[in-house]
């Protein structure tokens, strides 16, 4: 088993939920007492979010880069970076590092190539959905369509993210309001949703919706998995 070196903390809920599944999925595979090898490097998500706002993206690459040469010095064997949002210097980290870094957009458009979907809604950040290192990736590396909601929806999901999700709330309101931003994109032609933020997961379920939700945080944790049991 390799272990997995996990860059975390944004925010701490969603890390909480890849440890959880990460040992779930080990311990499904290899049984007993069997539990992750794995590695948190774990950042104050306050620091991290005033960057992000202010688009000091340059100043976030180098806290990733630290993030993920300090989890190879301590024995990481492979890294998973715990967000979607900062997988938008996934790039500068990999290069970083003789490592190999696990990208959630790659875990994701293998979990909706096995359903055959095509056209799939994104939600997200709105650095991730408006941005291209996330969409761009799943369209050019691996030719799926995606749609984004429109302009006031987008700031709907990013607001409850920042103000409500990341801080441990899951408000009903919210959950109603991302209900109808997702059917209105299936509406659209999606015939599966991207839950592109690692806490919507805390907020969304497949239950809720009439097409394939894909959890990223579950789908990048078992990715990690698989790849950490490889030989
Ligand atoms: N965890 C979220 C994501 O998956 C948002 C927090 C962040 O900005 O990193 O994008």
């Amino acid at each position: 088993m390799k272990t997995i070196g996990m860059i975390g903390g944004m925010s701490w809920e969603s890390s909480l939920e890849y440890y959880r599944i990460i040992n779930e999925k080990i311990k499904g595979k290899l049984g007993k007492l069997h539990s992750a090898k794995s590695i948190l490097y774990s950042v104050d998500f306050e620091e991290i979010e005033v960057l992000q706002h202010s688009g000091r993206w340059d100043e976030l690459s180098a806290l990733m880069v630290k993030a993920a040469q300090s989890l190879e010095r301590a024995g990481a064997e492979l890294i998973i970076i715990c967000t979607n949002t900062m997988h938008r210097m996934a790039d500068q980290v990999q290069d970083s590092t003789a490592i190999p870094l696990l990208h959630i957009a790659d875990a994701a458009a293998e979990a909706i190539q096995k359903k055959n979907l095509q056209k799939v809604g994104l939600l997200g950040t709105r650095f991730t959905m408006e941005q291209d290192f996330y969409k761009g990736r799943l369209k050019e590396k691996h030719g799926l369509d995606v749609i984004i909601p429109p302009e006031e929806d987008r700031e709907t999901v990013h607001r409850v993210i920042y103000e409500e999700l990341c801080l441990g709330k899951t408000e009903e309101a919210s959950r109603k309001e991302y209900i109808r931003i997702i059917n209105n994109m299936v509406k659209e032609g999606a015939e599966g949703v991207v839950l592109g933020c690692t806490e919507i997961p805390l907020l969304i379920r497949q239950s809720d919706i009439s097409v394939p939700v894909f959890d990223t945080t579950r789908i990048h944790a078992e990715y990690a998995v698989m790849e950490s049991l490889r030989n």
